[in-house]
């Protein structure tokens, strides 16, 4: 096995569909193919030798994101494939049966993404998580922070095999104005602490102001070996701290330690906004937000409505159809009213049957019309739940702003439903109009 010098990733691989997985087990390629294309958004193309690994680059070609493969294969027997791919600069995740320190340090010298052992089921696990970091990685950058050239070129390989733009920094001040520059698209900043300009923990502690912990991971580095050093940056808002001489390997864990923090947070504030059936926004996200948007429309003077939307008898469906059916409903109507938004508007589930929405620049005289056309668009679609074809009709109350205040708005929408309902349903009922 060759050792190769640092071979830089091809520069965009940020529509690359493909996982090129090779491994002649077939046990190991069947579970592994199935979780990854349960839980990754990738195809996986699976070959069991070096020879067909070969074909399938040639096929492939730019589709493939990334390739898993097996340090030994029937065909190549000391890591001939590896340095194939790494030849054809396909980034790669190696496994191997079994892995000896000499072994593990020679595989670490390699221009790869990582290397996992097979040994354990837990590395289905690993790799699959670790996939789908790299492949949101492509939409963020990281930034290493360090007057040192060689540091920068250290940690910008480590961070550019993770599939991040990389940008680099030589003082806390360009590293300032980059982070304010670059404002939401950095995830990961790594940051010296002997700089010339500024100490890398004061640095951390003014960046805070800027970017948040659950925004930017923020991981101190040094060469110094201060014990005291990790505590102080923790203390002052850095994610985490790595000594600069620790293993390539610790470093990349580290790392996705902290990106499997920040997505479990944007998971978890997800959730707490969404509507999890529909995906639309829920009563609690909807709220605030419209309370911003009313109080804009009313500083720049701009018309706008509130409509209460809720499906007729919705509850003959689930009687006569089954819940299923009644979950297909409500998603269905959800991707109908969302084809219906302009990019001000917003809409949420309120619960139930029940939706909102809040429409901007909605004229008075306008609104009857266009929740009319909306009501029609509904009766006139035929909803295929895969077993049956089901229609819907729905009640519309309107009222139209700004009222006395956003709440004010719903509740006389509200209002309106019910009116709309009382006078026979599949018909919209705006007030005072
Ligand atoms: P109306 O025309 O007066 O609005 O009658 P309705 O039957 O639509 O209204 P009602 O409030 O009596 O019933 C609403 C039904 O919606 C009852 C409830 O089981 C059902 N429902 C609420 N949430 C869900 C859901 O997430 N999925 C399904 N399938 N049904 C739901
Ligand atoms: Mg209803
Ligand atoms: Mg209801």
């Amino acid at each position: 096995m060759t050792v190769h010098p640092t071979s830089p990733l091809p520069p965009d691989r940020s529509e690359a569909d493909t996982i090129l997985l090779i491994e002649n087990a077939a046990f190991f390629t069947r579970i592994l193919k199935q979780r990854l294309l349960a839980e990754t958004p990738f195809r996986v193309v699976a070959v069991a030798s070096r020879t067909a690994a070969a074909a399938a680059l040639a096929r492939e070609g730019k589709q493939i994101f990334l390739a898993l493969t097996n340090l030994v294969l029937p065909d190549a027997s000391d890591g001939e494939v590896v340095e194939m791919l790494i030849g054809h600069h396909i980034p790669c995740i190696v496994f191997t049966g079994h892995v000896s320190e000499e072994l593990r340090a020679r595989i670490l010298q390699l221009p790869i993404i990582d290397y996992v052992s097979k040994r354990h089921d837990s590395c289905v696990d690993y790799l699959t998580t670790l996939i789908n970091h790299l492949h949101r990685n492509r939409r963020y950058q990281a930034l290493i922070v360090d007057d040192s050239p060689t540091a920068r070129s250290h940690f910008g390989t480590i961070l550019s095999r993770m599939m991040f733009r990389v940008l680099e920094a030589d003082s806390g001040d360009a590293a300032t104005r980059m982070i304010k520059l670059h404002s939401g698209t950095i995830r990961v900043v790594l940051v010296d602490y002997a700089m010339e300009d500024v100490d890398g923990v004061e640095w951390v502690r003014e960046a805070r102001h800027i970017t948040k912990a659950d925004e930017t991971a923020i991981i101190g580095i040094s060469g110094t070996g201060s014990p005291a050093l990790a505590a102080a940056f923790l203390k002052n808002g850095a994610s985490d701290y790595v000594a600069k001489n620790a293993l390539r390997e610790e470093i990349l864990v580290r790392i996705l330690l902290n990106l499997d923090r920040l997505h479990y947070i944007e998971e978890l504030k997800h959730a707490a906004a969404h509507d999890f059936l529909t995906g639309l926004h829920n009563r609690r996200y909807f709220y605030p937000e419209a309370e911003r948007l009313y109080a804009n429309a009313v500083r720049e003077g701009i018309p706008l409505a509130v409509a209460m939307i809720d499906i007729d008898h919705f509850k003959k469906i689930n009687d006569t159809h089954g819940h299923h059916a009644g979950d297909m409903v409500l998603k269905q109507l959800a991707i109908i009213l969302q084809r219906r938004l302009r990019d001000s508007d917003l809409l949420a589930r309120f619960g139930g049957e029940e939706f909102c929405l809040l429409a901007m620049g909605v004229e008075r005289q306008d609104a009857a019309a266009l929740f009319e056309q909306i009501r029609r668009q509904v009766a006139d679609s035929v909803i295929d739940t895969g077993t049956n074809e089901i229609r819907i009709t729905i009640s519309i109350g309107v009222c139209c702003g700004p009222a006395d205040g956003l709440e004010r708005m719903v509740s006389l929408a509200d209002d309106c439903l019910y009116q709309a309902k009382r006078d026979g349903r599949n018909r919209i009922c705006c007030d005072g109009g």
